[in-house]
């Protein structure tokens, strides 16, 4: 079971196409899920009277009282959750917030085991953000992958959950809206599927990163809405895409307050907290939530036509218009192309026609699909678009 480290995919793939627009390359980046604007004035604005004050000091590591509120607060307004100031933790991105919460309960010294070198399985639904598996392998857990279909409609069932369960099973991974398959379930869906979860006794982590990324009528059902199991969830969070803030690396982990604490623990002999700027300037977000998740939501669903009619268009092909998130999801064999792997056409796809892209099978468990943003320009989703058509032309 030991094994090094993995890269993150979609990491990885989105430097090599930033390193090389920075050599002067035309890229067409469809590989980074990140809403591709400049993050609103009124945040910036507030993050520069921040620096201006010029006492910039340690971060108080749990974030600042008014900053956990403010996300305490949203989750109230919009998804009827109900945590109190001190279970919540500011943290690195909400990447790190499952960095930390598997760090605690599933590595080493977690509460967890009865003994020290015991793996415990990590239950994944595929296809799944990459760093799921990789964060859960890190900590020394076992991932447990729990393949759906096309015909599931990509989701993981109450079914499918229960036979996938083995004895050593603590946790179970849940994205809704999914990266990279861009699925939201229904209310009646994540009911059952808690249940299960629930009495399999799992610790359900819900990656709920995309809740203002929604561009239907349907409802959006965020696991901390269902007060009876609120001691099994914990539900991490993000200012990164709703906000436009990526880079500023602010995200949130919310749950029972005596994890939370060790959580806070583990922060103070790690990053020690959010750099206090990029904390004022999520606190400005949270002010203004309603007016900027409002504009970052329509742009990304104008963009995200703006890809479908372009796919139409090159490829001549109709796919499913994604409900929610950044992503398209779609097979090589709907886009024409036969005879090459997703890794291969991707890697390819990046050096021969500057169009990056993130395979399925090494960024999300899933052969034979790739994942496209359509968070980038609408430039580059119609111009990256054309050059893969061509690109894949050859493999027609
Ligand atoms: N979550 C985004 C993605 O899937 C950002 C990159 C990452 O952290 O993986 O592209």
């Amino acid at each position: 079971m030991i094994s090094k480290p993995q890269a993150s995919v979609t990491v990885v793939i989105n430097s090599i196409a930033q390193s090389k627009k920075a050599q002067g390359i035309r890229v067409f980046n469809l590989s980074a899920g990140e809403p591709k604007l400049k993050t609103p004035k009124i945040i910036r604005e507030a993050a520069m009277k921040f620096i201006d004050i010029g006492d910039i000091p340690y971060p108080i590591t749990a974030g600042e009282k008014v900053l956990r509120k403010a996300a305490v607060d949203r989750m109230r307004e919009v998804h009827g959750a109900d945590y109190a100031e001190d279970e919540c933790l500011v943290t690195t991105g909400g990447k790190f917030a499952i960095y930390l919460l598997l760090e605690y309960l599933c590595g080493l010294n977690s509460p967890l085991k009865k003994y020290p070198n015991e793996y415990l399985g990590v239950m994944i639904p595929a296809p799944y953000w990459v760093s799921y598996p990789a964060i859960a392998k890190i900590m020394g857990g076992r991932p447990v992958i729990i393949n759906s279909t096309l015909e599931d409609g990509w989701k993981l069932t109450p079914e499918a959950l229960r036979k996938a369960y083995e004895a050593d099973c603590k946790f179970l991974f849940l994205n809704n809206g999914c990266n990279p398959t861009s699925v939201i379930y229904t209310r009646e869906e994540i009911k059952a599927i808690l249940e299960v979860a629930v009495e399999l006794d799992l610790i359900v982590i819900s990656d709920e990163v995309y809740s203002g990324l929604v561009y239907t009528d349907d409802e959006y059902v965020s696991c901390s809405s269902f007060p009876e199991y609120k001691n099994n969830v914990f539900v991490i969070q993000s200012t990164s895409k709703t906000f436009a803030m990526t880079g500023w690396r602010v995200g949130f982990v919310m749950g029972r307050k005596d994890i939370i604490d060790v959580l806070i623990a583990l922060t103070t002999q790690s990053t020690t907290g959010v750099s206090l700027v990029c904390q004022h300037a999520a606190i400005a977000a949270f002010k203004h939530a309603d007016e900027i998740t409002a504009e970052v939501n329509a742009l990304m669903k104008a963009r995200r036509d703006v890809m479908m009619a372009a796919i139409k268009k090159y490829f001549n092909v109709d796919i499913p218009v994604p409900k929610a998130t950044l992503y398209v999801w779609v097979s090589l064999a709907d886009l024409g192309v036969k005879g090459i792997g997703d890794d291969d056409f991707c890697i390819r796809a990046l050096e021969e026609a500057n169009v990056a892209t993130v395979p399925g099978s090494s960024g999300f468990g899933q052969h034979g699909y790739i994942r496209l943003s359509f968070g980038a320009e609408d430039e580059d989703l119609i111009g990256g678009i054309e050059a893969l058509a061509k690109f894949a032309k050859q493999f027609n």
